[in-house]
């Protein structure tokens, strides 16, 4: 049974409520986001309210919503604003979710359309309470927004969907354009930064997609600054090339209150080109590395660089 604990305007599972504050590291210089000041952050935040929306932008804290949303590219998040795993790195609220909303797809469809978006980024919270894990949700979600939207490309950001038969299948069958899994970080720190997940399932994952069908562009992710070798990282490069990922994003996590896991270290930018210049050599189309490289950072433009690159000849 699920134990959910109110402390204020966020319910966490009691491991993380009760979790002693993590020391927090001053952040350095190269950690240097854009006030979310803007009109166009204002028009993003009038639609995404005035259709009812979350977006993992706000969810997350995510530090770039200042630069994104002047933009106007926001990333949905589907399912309810509240999720079934405590992952250590996350600030979405966990508990026990609500029913879905039927009225959701339509809704985030409209807001691709208002926002203007050619590229459109999906998420959703964890649904392990659901049978599906939410995966047909989601396929309703993707060919809501191809009808309204017939040329905007559409990337999905998806859980684990693990133990739930038939999930990537549903989703895989309403063609998103990108299908994006983020592994997170290495390994030896799922027990303490992803306890719901299985490195290897999640891994089998973005193969599955490849396998069911080789011409969806897959992508996945990791955050530096969790505590991991350099060694490991490289592994986790080996592990998804294996699989046939195209698109590796490396970023730096960034601690969001004293109860989640405490930064370790901040990984200076050079680092960063570095890894990226590992990735490129181990055979990704795409690879984006930075410190404040997310997943949907971005992601309109890095899709047309990642299509352009599949079609160039081989150096
Ligand atoms: S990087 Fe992604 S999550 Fe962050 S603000 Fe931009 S679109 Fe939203």
């Amino acid at each position: 049974m699920t134990v959910v604990l109110d402390t204020g305007d966020r319910p966490r599972h009691p491991e993380k409520a009760h979790r002693p504050d993590a020391p927090a590291l001053p952040k350095p210089d190269w950690i240097r986001v854009k006030a979310p000041v803007s009109k166009g952050y204002a028009e993003t935040r009038a639609i995404v309210r005035a259709h009812a929306l979350h977006t993992v932008c706000e969810e997350a804290g995510c530090p770039n919503i200042g630069e994104c949303w002047e933009k106007k590219h926001a990333t949905f998040m589907i399912m309810g604003d509240t999720c079934t795993r405590a992952c250590a790195f996350c600030n979405v609220k966990t508990g026990l979710p609500g029913p879905l909303d039927a009225g959701e797809p339509a809704r985030v469809a409209e807001a691709t359309a208002k926002l203007g978006l050619a590229h459109v980024v999906v998420t959703s919270v964890d649904r392990d309470d659901l049978d599906d894990g939410g995966a047909a949700h989601f396929a309703v979600v993707i060919r809501a927004i191809r009808a309204r939207c017939a040329g905007t490309t559409i990337e999905v950001l998806t859980p684990d969907f693990l133990r739930k038969q038939g999930a990537i299948e549903t989703v895989v069958a309403a063609r998103p354009d990108v299908f994006n899994h983020n592994l997170e970080t290495v390994p030896s720190k799922y027990l303490v930064v992803r306890p719901g997940a299985r490195y290897f399932a999640s891994i089998r994952l973005l193969q599955r997609v490849k396998e069911i069908d080789p011409g969806m562009f897959t992508k996945s992710g990791v955050m530096l600054g969790l505590g991991e070798e350099r060694n490991e990282i490289l592994q986790v490069m080996d592990d998804l090339r294996a699989a046939d990922v195209d698109f590796l994003t490396i970023g730096q996590y960034l601690q969001p209150t004293r109860k989640h896991h405490p930064v370790v270290r901040f990984v200076p930018p050079d680092e960063f080109k570095a890894y990226a210049t590992i990735a490129a050599a181990k055979g990704f189309l795409m690879v984006s590395s930075s410190p404040l490289t997310r997943s949907s950072h971005h992601a309109g433009e890095d899709f047309a660089r990642l299509k352009d690159a599949r079609v160039a000849p081989a150096r």
